[in-house]
């Protein structure tokens, strides 16, 4: 028996020193000091107390038979013991809601449960020198446990039970050092209570426990990873594991997010060092309005705080805050720079409720059309349709969601119909039919761009192959082309290929690209467009009048067509100079030997306006809007019949 009680003294030592130690290595290390790690402090510190308690009553046991005050501090350690012992399993519960983004504050009928088990079981333990019911020492002074001790073990069952269901809601969110760390500690400390339950003289619990928290302590709460060097802030991983727990427990939230816009000129000019300074003021600064645990670094010159317990407006007031902060200059080494910031401020999850709408959102560009400092409330629609706009476009293209309409091109001359232009249409379920307008420039950005280019081109090569469209008086379709394609390498290879493929002549696809490029590409363009000539295809350039056209690279593309754009057209309608430069564009155009189309003809007196200028086809709606491969093939059928 002696054997036993010194045993059980050394585990209690040992489990009271473990802790000490943790407690001690904490402090060095510093932490966020966040609930978490309040909380975790916390549990140490009861198993300290736990332990100084154990300790006593494993070396006075021996003596309590024979000694008053022996005895009566035995009597008094265990008392506390329990008193502390108790708080354990629901401080427990607490840091793992904690650790998984779960504030119980905030889910009522959960925090009323708690609050009542706790102070039951509570009750319990202090109320024992007069009730006994948790335990009492018989008349040979031997310790013996009553029903109160097997409901507090059921609290603490309890307890674990809702933290592990928190667990496993959360789970796969979770990194795998967490989940190893927690089922760690978990099986650990069962190990413990299993052999106390069955050796009642083996006080092994504690040591299990302090064994376990050790291993918490360095996997879980040591943020290592989750810490990012240059600002001391969490960093971006952090940031998306913890919104996305929050997301899964419903956890209310607002997230605001900071873009800084200009540094570009900062970081070339200046170098690095001033660079990262920035970034640190900006951070430095974030931490004085927000509480440093609650900021985290999403990438170069990008922010978030996560803001909770906070309505609309408090949260609005902050994120002004923020934003008024750079009205002012910001200090570098040797001078102040002016920084400008996107703000936005969203309310998670009513307004955003998946991670990826939420990068979406703080991710992308600010939409040019407003001068708003900070977004919120409607104004984030537009963002959220851009990130159903991306879902849209993946869905589309694996789902066969992709249509090519086409809009009938005519010759001026006798106003025939002469080709068509394949323009792309995506179908949404939700959203109904989506335009090129909105889809293309996101899926340019996604890189799926040509994807959808080889889509639409095999449609049209299959058009043109299987309705002998060559028979039926159509001399091309148009195919358009995204610059970016131009950068590609292997691209004219790629694109005879899927000609070749569908096994037609290549002079029926006329690829159109947009004329509004930067400078510096004309001679890629340039390049491509040759090649693309040499195999045959006919190239035209799109859009003409609606950038900077640089007439001299016009001149010496080799082009067969170039397309007026209707703006173009309809200017000169509505005014005098409009109508001079329509003029002398088309007098222009004509003079370097290329062919030319205007486009957006809705009416006859626009017709009428563009007979005496030589234009040499038409396109617009006062033909046809753009249709369904089937409606188009009715109009090729019906102008064959009619030119019969
Ligand atoms: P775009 O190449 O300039 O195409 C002409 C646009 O003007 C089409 O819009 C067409 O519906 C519209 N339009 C034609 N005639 C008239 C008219 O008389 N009045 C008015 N108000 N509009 C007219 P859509 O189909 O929405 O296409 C928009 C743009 O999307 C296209 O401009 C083109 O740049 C791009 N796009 C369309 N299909 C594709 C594609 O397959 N690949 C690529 N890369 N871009 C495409
Ligand atoms: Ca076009
Ligand atoms: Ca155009």
């Amino acid at each position: 028996m002696d054997e036993l009680y010194n045993l059980s003294f050394a585990f209690a030592l040992a489990a009271t020193f473990i802790c000490l130690a943790n407690i001690c290595f904490i402090r060095i290390q510093g932490r966020m000091g966040k609930l978490q790690n309040k909380l975790f402090m916390m549990i140490l510190i009861t198993l300290v107390l736990n332990g100084i308690c154990n300790t006593v009553t494993g070396f006075l046991t021996p003596y309590k038979h024979t000694s008053e005050t022996a005895l009566f501090v035995t009597q008094a350690a265990r008392y506390l013991y329990f008193v502390f012992h108790t708080m354990l399993a629901p401080l427990f519960f607490l840091y793992i809601s904690s650790v998984c983004g779960i504030f119980i504050r905030s889910v009522r009928s959960i925090r009323i449960i708690y609050y009542g088990v706790f102070a039951i079981t509570e009750l319990l333990a202090l109320t024992n020198p007069l009730t006994h019911w948790v335990y009492y020492l018989d008349s040979d002074l031997q310790f013996r446990r009553n029903w109160g001790e097997a409901l507090i073990y059921l609290a603490a069952a309890f307890f674990l039970a809702i933290a592990i269901k928190n667990l496993t809601n959360t789970w796969h969110v979770l990194t795998f050092k967490r989940k190893a760390g927690v089922l760690m500690f978990t099986s650990i400390t069962i190990a413990g209570i299993l052999i106390q339950l069955l050796f009642h003289d083996v006080k092994v619990e504690l040591f299990a426990e302090a064994i376990g928290l050790t291993g918490i302590m360095m996997i879980i709460e040591n943020e290592d990873d989750r810490i990012e060097n240059v600002t001391g802030l969490y960093n971006r991983q952090a940031f998306l594991t913890d919104l996305e727990s929050y997301m899964i427990n419903r956890t209310k939230l607002h997230v605001i997010s900071i873009r800084i816009n200009t540094p570009e000129i900062v970081s070339r000019k200046r170098g690095a060092v001033n660079r990262e300074l920035l970034e640190k003021s900006v951070a430095d600064f974030l931490s004085t309005v927000h509480k440093r645990y609650n900021i985290y670094r999403l990438g170069r010159r990008s922010f978030a705080m996560t803001v909770f317990g906070k309505d609309d407006e408090e949260a609005y007031a902050l994120a002004q805050k923020v934003s008024t902060r750079f009205d002012k200059p910001w200090k570098l080494t040797d001078t102040f720079v002016m920084l400008s910031a996107s703000i936005i401020l969203a309310d998670i999850p009513r307004q955003v409720d998946t991670l990826n709408d939420a990068l979406y959102m703080f991710e992308s560009e600010k939409p040019s059309k407003t001068d708003k400092k900070i977004l919120a409330g409607d104004d984030l629609n537009f963002l959220l349709r851009g990130s159903a706009v991306e879902k849209s476009i993946t869905h589309g293209l694996s789902e066969g969601k992709l249509e090519v309409y086409y809009q009938p091109t005519y010759s001026m001359d006798g106003l025939k119909l002469h080709g068509a232009e394949a323009l792309v249409r995506l179908h949404d379920d939700d959203m109904g039919m989506l335009y090129p307008d909105e889809f293309i420039p996101v899926a340019e950005n996604m890189g799926l761009i040509d994807a959808i280019d080889d889509h639409v081109l095999m449609d049209v090569c299959r058009l043109i192959r299987d309705e002998r469209l060559y028979e039926k008086g159509i001399d091309c379709i148009n195919v358009n082309l995204s610059v970016l394609q131009f950068m590609k390498q292997d691209f004219v290879e790629h694109i005879n290929g899927i000609v070749e493929e569908a096994g037609i002549d290549k002079k029926y696809i006329n690829f159109e690209v947009t004329e509004s490029i930067s400078g510096g590409s004309y001679e890629i363009l340039n390049n491509a467009i040759n090649e693309l000539k040499r195999e045959g295809f006919m190239f035209s350039m799109d859009d003409y009048g609606t950038g900077y056209s640089n007439m001299r690279a016009l001149a010496s593309m080799n082009l067969d067509c170039i397309k007026i754009d209707k703006s173009i057209l309809w200017e000169a309608e509505k005014s005098e100079l409009g109508y001079i430069i329509l003029e002398n564009s088309i007098r222009m155009i004509h003079q370097m030997n290329k062919n030319i189309l205007v486009e957006g003809v809705e009416t006859e007196s626009q017709i009428k306006l563009l007979e005496p200028l030589g234009v040499n086809f038409l396109q617009g709606y006062y033909f046809s809007k753009p249709v369904p491969k089937d409606k188009f093939l009715a109009i090729v059928e019906k102008e064959n019949s009619a030119g019969r």
